[in-house]
């Protein structure tokens, strides 16, 4: 009888540890062909002329790629990388190597269904199935107390009857070996010129570099309990843990992040509170998007009517990107989004609202630039916040004012380090009525 061999298609679920088509492959066949493909759809120039991923964005998934690629080596496996669209790459693959299967994780943003779309037509022509996994989330979807459909809209209500309800599942056993067939061209990495971008500049101010890959993320969930072990000195609220590049291309598992998190709470002494509620936030997102789909941000709301945006909306929105508002702490922020690729999750709300709200500038154009810009980009998380900041969904609820939450730290030294340029003679003034002292 014929091998049977499953091709594992990875996008943004790139580990070993938990991760269930992985297993499942495992399981089900005598052969796995693990696959990447760096698809140009995510590299070219979107309508408003920035690109879909920034530099800073891009290194960090070539890392993180090579660094899956090293973790499947060492457990006697290989990653196949190629550069091309997956809807043409994969079937040729799937040809090659005899392929029975193929498996991947669901996703929920429109453009990241509608490649899962285009593969599974592709693969259906030669009669091929692509099979969807849910684990991309905290709360597995089949353990919700309610169906997709009838998920609440208000978070605060999904909150109180998820943790009521609902368990995390336990995390998936790691393989400690696979079997793959003979690969004749396991193909490169490729390099940021060939994805068309720059090699990024390091900037000295930024307090270290973001590295990608799994074994960088299970380093920092550790780094996050050394830094908030409270033994000695009482039980304080954990600061925000930095997990976010990792956790948007599946470097680590959300579960990974929960079990821990609930186990260090008891042993060292440490509230993660905070910390476990933001991550019940992005499966909010993901699971209103899922149910939602593209309606979840697009409406027929005031926030959404051309009518509503400033007249000079295009010049107002080149200043907010290039930090050059005239509003110390806005400017501030961009300069640091634009230096490394990450800001605080108040830093996001600032400028946020400031497009939105004081200049006026339509929040769809912010929500792309971030996408560029942000190391962290996750489809689902970005434009459900900016959606949330703007007003158009449920988010409604949203309770924060620019002044509310430009604390003291992130004024006076954090100003002087990102904005050199306010004391020099030519920093723009701000003309508008917004206050912040
Ligand atoms: C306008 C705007 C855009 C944003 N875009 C993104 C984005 O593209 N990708 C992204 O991961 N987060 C985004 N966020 C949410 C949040 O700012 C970041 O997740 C957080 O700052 C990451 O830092 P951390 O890992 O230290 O978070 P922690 O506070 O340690 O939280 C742990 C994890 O929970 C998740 N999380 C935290 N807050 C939120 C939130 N409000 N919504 C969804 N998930 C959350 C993240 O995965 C994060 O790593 C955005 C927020 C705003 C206001």
């Amino acid at each position: 009888m014929s091998e049977r061999v499953i091709l594992v298609w990875f996008r943004n679920d790139l580990r070993i540890h938990d991760n269930e088509i992985l297993l499942e492959a495992m399981r089900k066949a005598d052969k796995i062909v693990p696959v990447y493909c760096f698809d140009p759809f995510y590299f070219k120039q979107n309508p408003s002329g920035n690109t879909k991923t920034g530099n800073i964005r891009a290194r960090f998934l070539l890392e993180s790629v090579a660094d899956l690629r090293r973790n499947l080596q060492k457990i006697g496996g290989d990653l196949l990388i190629r550069v091309g669209n997956p809807a043409e790459i994969l079937p040729q693959l799937a040809d090659e190597y005899h392929v029975n299967e193929v498996y991947h994780h669901r996703e929920v943003a429109n453009e990241e269904t509608d490649i899962s779309e285009q593969v599974e037509t592709a693969l259906w022509k030669i009669k091929l199935n692509l099979k969807h996994f849910i684990g991309h989330t905290l709360y597995h979807k089949e353990d919700l107390p309610f169906p997709i459909k009838d998920i609440p809209d208000s978070f605060a209500v999904f909150k109180k009857k998820v943790e009521r309800d609902s368990n995390v599942r336990p995390c998936i056993a790691t393989p400690d070996h696979i079997a793959i067939p003979e690969i004749t061209d396991a193909g490169e990495l490729p390099t940021l010129q060939i994805l068309g971008l720059d090699e990024p500049l390091d900037d000295p101010r930024s307090t270290g570099r973001y590295i990608g890959g799994e074994d960088e993320a299970l380093a920092q969930l550790e780094k996050f309990f050394v830094s908030n072990c409270n033994v000695n000195s009482g039980k304080k609220a954990a600061n925000s843990s930095k997990l976010s590049p990792w956790i948007a291309l599946g470097c680590i598992s959300l579960r990974q992040v929960y079990w821990e998190v609930t186990k260090h709470q008891q042993l060292n002494n440490i509230n993660c509170t905070g910390l476990l509620l933001d991550l019940l936030w992005r499966d909010y997102f993901r699971f209103m998007f899922k149910k939602h789909g593209q309606k979840f941000i697009i409406t027929s709301d005031a926030a959404d009517e051309p009518s509503e945006f400033a007249a000079n909306q295009d010049e107002l929105f080149e200043n907010w990107k290039n930090g050059q508002t005239g509003v110390p702490i806005v400017d501030a922020i961009m300069h640091e989004l634009n230096a490394t690729g990450y800001i605080s999750s108040n830093s996001r709300q600032i400028t946020a609202l400031f497009l939105v709200k004081e200049l006026k500038v339509d929040w769809k154009k912010g929500a792309a630039y971030f996408e560029e810009k942000l190391i962290d980009y996750s489809p689902a998380s970005n434009w459900g916040n900016w959606a949330f900041v703007a007003g158009v969904n449920d988010a409604r609820e949203s309770r924060y004012t620019i002044a509310t939450l430009a604390t003291a730290d992130l004024k006076n030294d954090y100003i002087d380090t990102w904005l050199p340029s306010i004391k020099g003679a030519d920093y723009p003034s701000y003309s508008g009525s917004l206050v912040i002292k």
